[in-house]
């Protein structure tokens, strides 16, 4: 039986059971598969048969959690990697040629902006930005030999939201490949592939594993697409372990109602910043207040579990507050049980100068809180206190 319900997806999909029946699915730990004979193992490699060979190219685990992922974001096949940066590089990688060039949203995750401007010039990719309130520019951004259009929303750590659809009405009107990293909003929140997007690109690291254990990537959309990626990385290999992958398969059954349970609890510490004296401006997707709120309303289901905020007293003051934080963590991810603060203007944006991290919207006193699982009184006391000890 199958079903369109994405929590139905989540749990149902599943490789098929062994011999012994087992109800939850077993670990593949294994580097290669045998063949029958020599014809079996001819045509095996001839692609004629589907069926796992070695797990740098397949895996029952990893393809279980591909097909997953794929049914949640509806689309028609994927491919699974060790990390998040893996799939966006193997995705370029694979897709691109020298002399080939990229429109991007200038508010990218920092090690993506690395490969666009510090890797993809050395085989002569080059890229174009665009900044969250120019999408009207695009258009004239656009090359003859662009090929890609990229974007993140929400995006991080400023918590901005890219209208998709105008989007990927952009890029069919120019032929151009749209790609979405859809890591804030989760496969549950928002699905791109609806608002016209070729490929959409996971960190499967944050809200998909949700409790901090592993890392892994995911690339799924048009089959065409993920064939060059897969040959790509079947010979280049990325590929997520079937360790990682039989976790983050789990965690993919709990998804849903993790997810409703982080973004209630964002909402209420959105709410709540609103309010307090100390705090300039809170960017939450589904705050009635967030300069592109009908947009979110739009295209996503929930806000999500990331709200930043702008401390009064900027640097200076967003350090003393991460110093007076008791229960939350001071870490560099994202997507976890445990609520996590950071302070991008002095830790992960601290070598940008300061006219381009106001480019990204990263502001001196930028506070960035990706609401956990904990009681959400708790995580609201912890952020109190450490507003009013701040000075
Ligand atoms: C974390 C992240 C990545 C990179 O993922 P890793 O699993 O850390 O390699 C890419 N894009 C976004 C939006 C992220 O938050």
């Amino acid at each position: 039986m199958t079903s369109n319900h994405i929590e139905t997806q989540a749990i149902r999909t599943q490789i098929e059971r062994t011999d012994f029946l087992e109800h939850s699915n077993p670990l593949y730990l294994t580097s290669s598969f045998v063949f029958e004979d020599a014809e079996d193992m001819r045509a095996s490699f001839a692609e004629e048969k589907q069926r796992n060979i070695y797990s740098r190219f397949t895996n029952p685990n990893t393809s279980e959690f591909v097909s997953k992922i794929c049914k949640m974001e509806g689309a028609e096949d994927g491919y699974a990697f060790a990390t998040g940066m893996s799939a966006v590089f193997s995705t370029f990688a694979a897709l691109l040629n020298s002399g080939d060039h990229i429109v991007s949203s200038r508010s990218i995750f920092g090690s993506t902006n690395s490969l666009f401007t510090k890797f993809l010039p050395k085989w002569n990719i080059e890229t174009s930005y665009f900044k969250v309130d120019e999408v009207d520019k695009i258009a004239s951004l656009i090359q003859p030999n662009t090929k890609v259009l990229y974007a993140e929303s929400p995006t991080n750590p400023a918590v901005d939201i890219l209208d998709l659809e105008l989007l990927g009405n952009i890029a069919k009107k120019h032929n151009l490949i749209f790609i979405v990293d859809n890591c804030f909003a989760t496969p549950y929140l928002q699905n791109p592939i609806q608002f016209g997007a070729d490929l959409v690109i996971h960190s499967a690291t944050k809200l998909i594993d949700g409790q901090g254990r592993v890392l892994g990537g995911v690339t799924v959309g048009r089959a065409d697409l993920i064939r060059e990626i897969y040959l790509f990385s079947r010979n280049t290999g990325p590929a997520l372990s079937p360790f990682n992958a039989w976790i983050l398969s789990k965690s993919l059954e709990t998804l849903v109602v993790r997810v409703e349970r982080h973004c209630e609890n964002a909402l209420k510490v959105a709410e709540f910043l609103e309010t307090h004296p100390q705090v300039q401006l809170v960017k939450y997707p589904f705050l009635p207040s967030h300069p592109q709120y009908e947009t979110a309303k739009k295209q996503m289901k929930l806000g999500g579990n990331v709200v930043s905020f702008e401390i009064k007293g900027g640097v200076d003051a967003g350090r003393k507050f991460l110093n007076s934080i008791k229960l939350c963590s001071l870490s560099a991810n994202l997507g976890d049980t445990r609520t996590i603060v950071t302070h991008p203007a002095s830790t992960t944006h601290s070598k940008l100068s300061v006219e381009d991290r106001l480019e990204t919207s990263i502001t001196d006193g930028l506070i960035r809180v990706s609401v956990g699982l904990e009681n959400v009184q708790d995580i609201i006391a912890d952020l109190q206190q450490a507003l009013t000890n701040e000075r």
